[in-house]
């Protein structure tokens, strides 16, 4: 595995675009909750927007782990753009796991923006909530729980790591609806080879039990030094 460097530079309009990312996601995914919430007016609707939120947030967990599991066993931190912005920081985060703690919450969650806001607002103006049906509102909900928590897993991730997290997110993690510092510490006890989802962990007990990532990187040929 590629060695971490010591800080991981952001270029200014790298930073400007994670802003710009990050305020267009946050404003439309207000405006979609709101159009998601009026819709609903039977109990059908409120079960298909229900499970659609389950159903999303157990996604977002399963995308965190494939990515931290990209980041950790493949690639390197020269390869251009997702060097730097992807991979760099999930090694840094094995060498010193406590830097995370003294990032800033744009340059936190400002990447995954870039990603999650296009797809928010593609479903603001294509899904036609009003419809009323099941269907649409199972699939408002998920893209809705899964752009939110794809979104927050870094801070997540992050209160996982602190001494002492805010009341909220004490909360969050003893309810187990946030991945919790006991349950993190298995990725980080061992050669980081398990335990890879970091929104809210549900999906490590049957991934790992399966050996699924290691079984992955047979399939895909990784060898010892990639
Ligand atoms: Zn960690
Ligand atoms: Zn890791």
């Amino acid at each position: 595995m590629d060695r971490t460097p010591p800080s991981v530079a952001r270029p200014l309009a790298h930073r400007l675009l994670e802003l710009g990312a990050l305020t267009v996601f946050l404003a439309y995914t207000a405006g979609f909750l709101g159009r998601i919430t009026l819709a609903v007016d039977t109990m059908a609707g409120g079960f298909a927007l229900s499970a659609g939120l389950i159903f999303g947030y157990l996604l977002a967990d399963l995308i965190s782990g494939v990515a931290h599991w990209l980041g950790d066993r493949f690639g390197r931190e020269s390869t251009p753009f997702l060097g730097p912005n992807f991979i760099a920081p999930f090694r840094e985060h094995h060498e010193d796991p406590q830097a995370m703690v003294q990032h800033g919450f744009v340059e936190l969650v400002g990447n995954t923006a870039v990603f999650a806001s296009p797809v928010i607002v593609t479903a603001y103006y294509l899904l036609d909530i009003q419809a009323q049906s099941s269907w649409t509102l199972f699939h408002a909900g998920t893209v809705t729980s899964v752009m939110i928590g794809v979104v927050a897993t870094n801070v997540i991730h992050r209160w996982a790591h602190m001494e002492e997290p805010s009341y909220l997110a004490r909360l969050l993690q003893k309810t187990g609806l946030i991945l919790n510092r006991e349950r993190h510490a298995r990725h980080h006890a061992g050669s980081f080879d398990r335990a890879y989802c970091i929104t809210s962990g549900w999906m490590d007990g049957a991934l790992d039990a399966l050996r699924v990532w290691s079984r992955a990187e047979r399939m895909l040929g990784r060898r010892p030094s990639d």
